[in-house]
């Protein structure tokens, strides 16, 4: 249960009020949360009435027992100290705060579940909530604790003390009043801490929920990385998160969380002599311990998680598909890693690799839909699509754009000659001519048999023109062979310019076919812009 607690008291600590609320919940004997210091706002009320009715108990005890002073010290498990957490006093000299487990009463009942002092003398061991004792006549505390280990006192504890002017010893009837009012605390105890855990765990399944939600809504790979990363953030207060995806031998660091962005970092790790690696090989969460101990590297050759105490690197695993990456979690604080933390990690890690694989076929339909399969640069529907959205732009900012439109010479012949498989590998090698010609932001994309358009952006004739005769030229210097026979291939090619020569896009279009057409029938392996023969 947990699991919730650092989360939540980190994120409440960032928005912590008021100092005093901040001491006396800092006492709770609730011992998940004292580490944490504070509870959320929202989960106040349970701890609040705790406290309340602590304190009815034991006023009702002092007035039972005509007693000055009833005390309820509580201390953390493993802790040394105990603090006064709640009291019903007569006398004015009783302090509150926080004492060490060693000396005085408390020392006494180290070993002991009651201590019984009447007459309470000059001698007897010091009582620490009063700075004066000379009122005290007999004196009583009893140890309360909620875990099965009480002689180890390893656990979580309560110390109930009373006492009073009157020297007279105490009666079974008056221990047994005492003994009662412990158990109706640790009752109480039970019951609180029980609503408080329910609560606790309640709204964090719901921002665990909310985080796969969100995990749901991501499409493409880079938003399910973020997503996964903000479901993260909601189950454990890491200070880095990565996600690397494997390769065979190695694997990729993909995603680095937003403070890490921008920082000059490799991509590509060996698995081998690596914590990745190994999360890898044995398909389990690692490491094992709840903190780490830095013995092997993270990720071989980076230095990234070096001084995090806190590292789980968890597999995405789909069935018993092999691992597709790793998720890699990383905080200063250690033992931030327990069990229940893994577990939710891990329930959402197969959410994580359920999505990336999604996003990656899909990502590789888009490729192929996009793509001409003969020659791997766009095709007619991605030139389509570039094309209005090239339009569309111009005309949005009165800019310019070219299309150029080619087609190789003569290529009947080619295929008839050298056969179709060569006539393939031309289209190819021109493809490529092309392709490497164009700069990024202009697209060149197969738009027929041998017919090819290319997109310059923001460029009028002359520099068009210029790009259509690089084009032309870098054709012709291809070096092809058939059987060791060079064959020598050239294209023409048409010029149409937005919005000097129309402003239409399906005219635009028709013009620079129109202009390749004329090419062709001016001898070929030549360039004419549509504006020439008009
Ligand atoms: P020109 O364009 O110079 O007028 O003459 P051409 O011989 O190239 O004429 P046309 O455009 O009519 O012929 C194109 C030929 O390209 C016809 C077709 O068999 C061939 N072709 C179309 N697609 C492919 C393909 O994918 N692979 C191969 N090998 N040939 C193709
Ligand atoms: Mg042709
Ligand atoms: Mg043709």
């Amino acid at each position: 249960m947990s699991i919730w607690f650092n989360k939540l008291n980190r994120q409440s600590k960032k928005n912590s009020g008021d100092a005093e609320d901040l001491m006396d919940i800092g006492s709770l004997p609730f011992s998940l949360i004292k580490n944490s210091k504070l509870l959320p706002d929202d989960r106040l009320q349970v701890v609040h009435e705790f406290q309340e009715s602590v304190k009815g108990q034991l006023q009702i005890l002092r007035s039972a027992l005509e007693a000055t002073s009833t005390v309820l010290f509580w201390s953390g498990p493993g802790s040394q100290e105990v603090s006064v957490y709640a009291l019903s006093s007569q006398n004015e000299e009783c302090v509150r705060g926080v004492f060490p487990m060693g000396s005085g009463i408390l020392g006494a009942l180290k070993d002991r579940s009651e201590i019984s002092l009447s007459p309470y003398r000059q001698s007897s061991p010091t009582i620490p909530y009063y700075s004066y004792r000379h009122s005290v006549g007999s004196f009583f505390a009893l140890t309360l604790s909620d875990e099965e280990d009480l002689q180890h006192k390893s656990g979580d504890y309560g110390i109930l003390c009373v006492d009073r002017v009157s020297s007279d010893a105490w009666s079974s009837e008056q221990k047994h009043l005492i003994a009662t009012a412990g158990e109706q605390i640790l009752r109480n105890l039970s019951l609180s801490r029980d609503l408080l855990f329910t609560d606790i765990e309640r709204r964090t399944l719901q921002l665990v929920f909310d985080g796969l939600r969100t995990l749901n809504a991501a499409l493409d790979i880079e938003s399910v990385y973020k997503a996964a990363n903000q479901a993260l953030e909601l189950i454990i207060a890491a200070d880095i998160f990565a996600v690397s995806m494997i390769h065979e031998n190695h694997h990729e660091l993909c995603y680095v969380s937003e403070d890490y962005v921008g920082r000059k970092v490799d991509r590509l790790y060996p698995l081998e002599d690596s914590l990745v690696g190994q999360v890898v090989k044995y398909r389990r969460s690692l490491p094992e311990k709840t903190s780490y101990s830095g013995r092997a590297p993270v990720i071989n050759g980076l230095s990234l998680f070096d001084k995090y105490k806190s590292v789980l690197v968890v597999p995405l695993l789909e069935e018993d598909r092999p691992v597709s990456g790793v998720l890699i979690i990383g905080a200063i604080e250690a033992n931030l890693v327990n069990r229940n933390i893994r577990e939710m990690v891990e329930m959402l890690a197969a959410q994580v690799a359920i999505k990336v694989d999604l996003a990656r076929s899909h990502e590789q339909i888009q490729k192929l839909v996009i793509t001409d399969p003969l020659t791997g640069i766009a095709n007619r529907r991605a030139f389509q699509r570039a094309f209005s959205s090239m339009y569309e732009r111009a005309r949005r900012r009165i800019g310019s754009f070219s299309l150029i439109m080619c087609d190789i010479d003569f290529f009947k012949s080619v295929n008839d000659t050298y056969g179709h498989s060569f006539g393939d590998e031309v289209i190819q090698q021109v493809a490529r001519q092309l392709n490497d010609i164009v700069r990024t932001g202009d697209l060149a994309a197969r738009i027929g048999g041998e017919e090819f358009a290319i997109l310059l952006e923001d460029t009028a004739l002359s520099g068009a023109f210029d790009v259509a005769e690089r084009l032309r030229k870098g054709v012709q210097t291809l070096e092809l062979f058939s059987e060791g026979q060079k064959v020598q291939v050239t294209i023409s090619a048409g010029v149409a310019v937005f919005p000097q020569d129309s402003d239409n896009q399906e005219k635009l279009f028709n013009l620079a076919d129109e202009a390749l057409y004329c090419a062709k029938e001016q001898g070929r392996n030549r360039t004419i812009c549509w504006n020439q023969i008009n």
